[in-house]
């Protein structure tokens, strides 16, 4: 591995905000997965610079039509002491059109929480609550290649990546999701190479993925890989791909975007 200073990761903090949007549209990409484009005053000033960034959307509480919202102190969000904590979860912002001052946010159906639960039934009028982008970790388009690992949640930020990366990027894409009508089309003009995996192609989830990412062919060069999905899943990708694979710890970025049997988990994928 080369130590090239244009390949050096970055992180940007941006000030902490809360605003308030409101549902604009809503667009079913698949029967898995739902787009919501949210509109507002309090979006003008909206800031993501990294496809890896992510949102806390607050939802409001059932009966209610707004969220409670946090106010931003100067160590983070402040609760209300009288108030019960809003519901939040963790979302990629996956496109902000500021001159429309739209953002669209893509929601992965699943069969348990609020969040899909949310999602299932979201209506144009709605109101939901945004905080941050906090900070962004910034990976340069500049390698020789690019692998983007995921599940249904990691969709919104590998399709934001996609148009992003320059024309020619080398990249592939390995992604597992419940079955072909999952899939999503992508607008890229990179050189794509995607390579689609379903669960019911194994007896547990992530073993299709798993044995797609042993036969997968690395290039040489300088690569990086980025990785989210469930946690016990994504660990053993980084495993594999650090251990087995001899990808430098320095150029992987897995997470944790969720983890079965627990709500509301995000973790990054260490030792
Ligand atoms: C940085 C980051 C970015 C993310 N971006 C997106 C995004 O753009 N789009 C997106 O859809 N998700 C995204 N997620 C994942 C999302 O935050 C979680 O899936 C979240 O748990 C959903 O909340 P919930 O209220 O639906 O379920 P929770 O109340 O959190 O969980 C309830 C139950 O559902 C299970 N569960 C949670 N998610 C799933 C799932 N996808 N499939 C099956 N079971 C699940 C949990 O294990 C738990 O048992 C992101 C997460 C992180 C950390």
């Amino acid at each position: 591995m080369q130590n090239r200073p244009d390949l050096a990761v970055g992180r940007v903090r941006h000030q902490l905000k809360f605003r308030l949007a409101q549902v604009k549209r809503v667009q079913p990409l698949t029967p898995h997965l739902v787009r919501v484009t949210l509109s507002g005053d309090d979006l003008h000033d909206f800031e993501s610079a990294s496809f890896d960034d992510h949102i806390k959307v607050f939802f409001p509480q059932p009966g209610a039509d707004k969220p409670a919202m946090p106010s931003a102190g100067p160590n983070g969000p402040v609760f209300a002491d009288d108030q019960p904590r809003p519901i939040a979860r963790d979302f990629t912002p996956r496109r902000y059109n500021r001159e429309a001052g739209e953002l669209d946010i893509e929601f992965a159906l699943h069969e348990a929480g609020p969040a899909a639960t949310w999602a299932a039934q979201a209506q144009v009028g709605q109101y939901l609550g945004i905080g941050g982008p906090r900070g962004s970790f910034t990976i340069p388009t500049g390698f020789d290649w690019h692998l983007l690992i995921g599940d249904e949640t990691a969709l919104p930020a590998i399709a934001r990546r996609l148009e992003e990366l320059p024309p020619g990027t080398r990249v592939a894409t390995l992604i597992e999701v419940e079955d072909p009508s999952a899939r999503i089309d992508f607008a890229t003009q990179t050189d794509l190479y995607a390579e689609w995996r379903y669960r019911s192609e194994s007896d547990f989830p992530g073993g299709a993925l798993l044995l797609a990412l042993r036969e997968m062919y690395l290039p040489t060069g300088e690569g990086y890989v980025w990785a989210a999905g469930e946690a016990t899943i994504m660990r053993a990708v980084r495993q594999h791909l650090c251990t087995e694979r001899g990808v430098d710890k320095t150029r992987i970025r897995a997470a944790s975007y969720w983890k079965r049997g627990v709500e509301a988990v995000h973790e990054s994928i260490d030792d």
